[in-house]
């Protein structure tokens, strides 16, 4: 298992890390298999989705926002329950098919870390299987 860390900069952010992924992939040594990423986070999540236009990323965060808006009537006390709710939404995990020591993605894939409640410190976990 391999393990990095990405510093957020802001309360939500998407941050690409399919280079660090994929530099994880290529020090695992394994040509054919399933690499699955996965975030040990409760307020962080993990989504795979366009990585041409920067447009798209914004309009995730801001639909998400009106999806499960701050101030929505939440028992959890520390006033980030919205980000709880929305890092279940992306979900913790991706799992990405590896061919030739590659991450298989396509064209306009690219992997990234979800901030729903920064700026922190985080960390992502990289795991390979072999097949
Ligand atoms: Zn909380």
């Amino acid at each position: 298992m391999h393990l990095f860390e990405v510093k957020t900069g802001s309360r939500e952010c998407l941050v690409d890390i399919t280079s660090r992924v994929q530099q994880a992939v290529a020090a695992s040594g394994v040509a054919s298999g399933v690499c699955t990423v996965y975030v040990p986070h409760t307020t962080a999540g993990v989504t795979i989705n366009e990585n041409a236009d920067p447009d798209v990323c914004r309009d995730l965060l801001a639909f998400l926002g009106e999806l499960v808006p701050r101030s929505w009537r939440f028992l959890h006390g520390e006033g980030n329950s919205d980000a709880h709710v929305k890092a279940s939404l992306l979900g913790a995990s991706a799992q990405i098919p590896v061919e030739g020591g590659r991450l298989t993605l396509g064209t306009w894939q690219g992997i990234f870390f979800a901030e729903f409640d920064g700026p922190r410190t985080r960390r992502v976990q990289v795991s390979m299987v072999r097949s």
